[in-house]
């Protein structure tokens, strides 16, 4: 995915959505009352993606179809591997379409770095950000790395080689590790002064 900007730019091109770019902006930029976050943004990017798939086809998405199986794709395994099933069967690459699900981090690079756009965020969302940011400085670079030891043939794989940055916290106390995300979401990393 090297000569795209990143994966946002990549899917606009592939699944040939460059129209909804735009809209995308928008929904960034809107007031305040109207203004989407990036994990919205994600949302109403890859339900879209879902959506235009269903109909080329011949799935309905009338009403709510589309966010619906969006929603359940993302729950339980079970229910997630119960619609995907479905859709393949409908005739869906849906291995390919959740892989090219877009994060809300990569939404946010892409409206950030690639269009160099500038919002000022709401107070109190520039930490999650930061994080979000060296998460993706860190994967680039070992991307890079990986790729160079890769051609020096230092290092085989039979397909692309896709590199994750998992950030975790730990306690020194009691040495629990939690995902960073988990534990800001949940608002503790170990409950061991209890
Ligand atoms: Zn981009
Ligand atoms: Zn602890």
């Amino acid at each position: 995915m090297s000569e795209y900007g990143c994966k946002v730019c990549r899917v606009l091109d592939e699944y040939g959505m460059e129209r909804y770019e735009e809209r995308l902006l928008e929904q960034w930029q809107a007031d305040s009352s109207q203004r989407k976050g990036y994990r919205q943004l994600a949302e109403w990017f890859n339900t879209l993606m879902l959506r235009r798939e269903m109909d080329r086809a011949g799935i309905s998405t009338l009403g709510d179809e589309a966010e619906s199986k969006y929603e359940r794709l993302q729950s339980d395994e079970a229910i997630a591997e119960e619609v995907a099933t479905e859709l393949a069967n409908a005739g869906i690459p849906i291995e390919q379409l959740r892989d090219d699900f877009v994060s809300y981090g990569v939404i946010r690079t892409h409206l950030k770095e690639c269009l160099e756009s500038d919002v000022d965020l709401p107070s109190g969302e520039w930490e999650q950000d930061a994080i979000e940011i060296s998460r993706n400085h860190a994967a680039k670079k070992i991307e890079e790395a990986v790729r160079s030891i890769r051609n020096k043939g230092r290092l085989t794989a039979g397909g692309d080689v896709n590199v994750s940055v998992d950030i975790e916290l730990e306690c020194e106390n009691c040495h629990s590790r939690v995902p960073a995300e988990r534990a800001i979401r949940r608002e503790y990393v170990c409950q061991c002064d209890d």
